[in-house]
């Protein structure tokens, strides 16, 4: 399907043409460029990659509340020392995402 992107904001618009106005921020149609073919099978290709990062994020952070939780119970250190390893992990995890989907967004693989 085609792309559009909006060159006001960014939004990406999937469609035969581009919309009459963007829905983010209201810019008419003449704003939107259609977005070449091999960017838009490369925005297709991620997507699915990129919304599994994201739920990674939202279950490292159940771990990392979770972690908190274990720690602030405080049964006995090697309990405490446990739920702090797994949260620096988890926080630790979740900031390699963050920056892989960064680059993601930098290398076009993102929309
Ligand atoms: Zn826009």
């Amino acid at each position: 399907m085609k792309k559009w992107r909006c060159s006001v904001c960014g939004f990406v618009y999937d469609g035969e043409q581009a919309p009459e106005s963007c829905p983010k921020c209201g810019a008419p149609k003449d704003k939107f460029a259609e977005i070449a073919q091999d960017a838009a099978t490369l925005i297709e290709r991620s997507r699915k990659t990129n919304q599994l990062h994201m739920e990674l994020l939202t279950q490292l952070q159940r771990v990392l509340e979770t972690a908190e939780a274990g720690i602030q119970d405080n049964l006995d250190p090697p309990c405490v020392k446990l739920f702090e390893y797994a949260r620096g992990q988890a926080y630790t995890i979740q900031q390699m995402i963050k920056a892989e989907l960064a680059g993601h967004m930098g290398k076009g693989k993102w929309g």
